[in-house]
């Protein structure tokens, strides 16, 4: 298939772009376009055969359904049921990073929900996917752009990569401003289901209630979960073999300097800065102060892992609040639950790759 791939800013997105991709997705065709979260790759959400094919190109498992993207609260009442109350909740915080599931009103194609009696929606604030929702007037069904366990694309050339002559329109918009998934917040039993951009402490503020918080929002819930489908999958993982350390920076010098070139590390500039003329190679996330910059360059790092042909990747671990608790959930998916915090359980680990 011939890819049209249009540049365009993200934030004063061209007329060309938008025009592109809304005939596209008008069509039943497929677009990747770049959101506020990370990229995403499109369709009518009315379109039960473009949604069809969304699963396809991704290698989508079919019980594992879609975000749809609404233009406003009033569109998502089209598609959902919602309280007044959170309502009023939802006027205030979208458009934004928080994709809420409610139950469904049964109009959207069992493609799209996985025949689920709830639906997943969400309000974005990327200046390109607000014009295009705008243009073509639809619910647009758009889970994240990447093929289905692989780390979700977060620059133009990630989405590029993965889908270049699967789709008719490739949008490439640069980098994510968050660089990280939207949370999925269950509005019927106030569960985080996926923790995400919107963080826990941000939706205590909104709805004036902490959220539930469990194995789920975690990441460690046993495979066969069913609450949250797309949480029983293998995530975020690239090729090399990945371990979180959770211990000492101080340590790790003398825990890696002996693999050299054929290992990498994945951290925080000052954490990078110990390791140097130790031959490993160094991918720095940004400052240890600024949890933000280092979410937003986790997916990129951890695809460009790849490039290096290394034995395994070493990532130190996020501190668990605000972003870093989402983070971390990405964290221990990318890492098949692959942790260590000091040399002898790192050896265990290596003997099993
Ligand atoms: P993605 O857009 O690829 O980041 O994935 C969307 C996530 O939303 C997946 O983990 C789905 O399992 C989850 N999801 C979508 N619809 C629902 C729903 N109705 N109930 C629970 N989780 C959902
Ligand atoms: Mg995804």
């Amino acid at each position: 298939m011939r890819t049209l791939v249009c540049r365009t800013d993200p934030r004063k997105p061209s007329a060309k772009a938008v025009d592109a991709a809304a005939d596209a997705i008008m069509n039943g065709r497929l677009v990747v376009f770049p959101t506020e979260t990370v990229y995403g790759i499109g369709a009518n959400a009315f379109d039960e055969d473009a949604c069809r094919k969304i699963y396809e190109v991704k290698g989508r498992a079919s019980d594992n359904p879609l975000i749809v993207h609404v233009q406003n609260v009033d569109d998502a009442l089209k598609l959902g049921r919602i309280s007044k109350e959170h309502v009023a909740v939802l006027e205030h915080i979208w458009p934004g990073p928080l994709t809420v599931i409610v139950k469904s009103r049964g109009i959207l194609p069992g493609t799209v929900t996985a025949g689920l009696r709830s639906v997943a929606i969400r309000c974005p604030e990327g200046k390109f996917i607000q014009e295009l929702l705008k243009r073509t007037g639809l619910p647009i069904a758009a889970p994240s752009a990447n093929i289905s366990a692989k780390p979700s694309s977060t620059k133009g050339e990630h989405a590029i990569g993965y889908f270049k002559g699967k789709v008719d329109v490739i949008i490439d918009g640069g980098e994510s401003y968050y660089g990280i998934e939207s949370t999925i917040f269950d509005l019927r039993s106030l569960r985080i289901l996926r923790p995400g951009a919107f963080t826990p402490e941000q939706i205590e503020k909104a709805f004036g209630k902490r959220p539930i918080l469990g194995k789920l929002a975690e990441g460690t819930a046993s495979a066969g979960h069913v609450i949250s489908p797309g949480t029983k999958y293998k995530h975020y993982s690239p090729e090399t073999p990945l371990f979180v350390y959770a211990g000492d920076m101080k340590d790790m010098r003398s825990m890696l300097e002996t693999f050299g070139s054929k290992a990498a590390f994945i951290g925080s500039t000052e954490s990078c800065s110990l390791l140097k003329g130790t031959g490993l190679r160094l991918l720095s996330l940004g400052p240890s102060d600024n949890a933000q910059e280092r979410v937003h360059r986790l997916f990129d790092k951890l695809i460009e892992l790849d490039s290096f042909g290394v034995d395994f990747g070493v990532i130190e671990a996020f501190p668990a609040k605000g972003l870093g608790y989402a983070a971390m959930n990405r964290l221990r998916k990318a890492s098949s639950h692959r942790s260590f915090s000091n040399i002898k359980q790192l050896q265990e680990l290596l003997e099993q790759v």
